[in-house]
């Protein structure tokens, strides 16, 4: 049996009532081609307890916001363009945090598998993974797991949360034997010390091994700061250079170093 939500006090303002019929929707989109393997259809489900200093999505951010919408509703969503799917990509269901409706999107992607046999992707940083049975991830074929930072005292200052969930989500899917791309967003000042990064690469060596199918580094881009404005919120990130290319060649090669595919 799956958890609804995890014990977080953020988390304790989520909906419960009928959770696996009703989801918190943002948005989709039909094409995809940068959320998972192939060309991708991809749930943006509303809510995240995390305040990423970066976040593009902070409109996302409100649990139980969005447009509510029933897991036949989400389904008919996704049906005219299920044909193509199957042949050039699948299916990923991002966020916000997605696990924050953790029984909602467990009955989706077990819908999708039943329905269409898709490729299915979760887009997640982990942090609620204690909250479901090992069951929960049965069908989803790929996590792109986020992992923000791995100096825990930096991890906090740039979402406001603590990462060991997030490295206990990776060992627990490596513990299951599910492929991971690993999805890193470079922050000068942030998160592009060499140190944090070459203890991140170590980490997904020693104890993650070949589950790790690829490390995506992903640079900094202010194309999201506009929404910060709209919404009020002080963008902390202002005036922070994106990465250099010699940075990013930089980062890519303590990966590489390591024997991981980093893109
Ligand atoms: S986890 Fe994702 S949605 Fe949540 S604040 Fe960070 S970047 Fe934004």
């Amino acid at each position: 049996m799956n958890h609804l939500c995890a014990p977080d006090p953020l988390c304790s303002r989520v909906p419960h009532a009928r959770e696996h019929e009703h989801g918190f929707l943002h948005s989709v989109e039909t094409g995809a081609a940068v959320d998972g393997p192939g060309m991708r259809f991809v749930y943006f489900l509303n809510g995240c307890m995390f305040r990423c200093l970066y976040c593009h999505n902070p409109d996302t951010w409100k649990i139980g916001g969005g447009r509510a919408i029933t897991l036949d509703e989400a389904v008919a969503e996704i049906a005219p363009y299920a044909r193509f799917l199957k042949r050039a990509g699948g299916v990923t269901v991002s966020g916000g945090e997605p696990m924050i409706q953790a029984g909602f999107v467990g009955a989706l992607f077990r819908e999708l598998k039943v329905r269409f046999r898709l490729h299915t992707a979760l887009d997640t940083q982990g942090f609620l993974h204690a909250a479901v049975d090992d069951d929960w991830f049965d069908p989803v074929d790929l996590v792109m797991l986020d992992i923000k930072q791995i100096d825990p005292a930096k991890h906090k200052a740039l979402t406001g949360r603590d990462v060991l969930p997030s490295l206990d989500c990776a060992r627990r899917l490596a513990r299951l034997g599910k492929p991971m791309w690993i999805r890193y967003v470079l922050v000068p000042g942030h998160t592009d010390d060499p140190k944090d990064v070459a203890a991140l690469a170590d980490f997904l060596k020693d104890e993650i091994g070949p589950w790790v199918e690829r490390v995506e580094i992903l640079p900094l881009h202010h194309l999201g700061a506009f929404k910060w404005k709209e919404l009020g919120l002080p963008y902390a990130l202002d005036g922070v250079p994106t990465p250099s290319p010699e940075i990013i060649a930089e980062t890519r090669a303590i990966f590489a170093a390591r024997g991981i595919l980093a893109i």
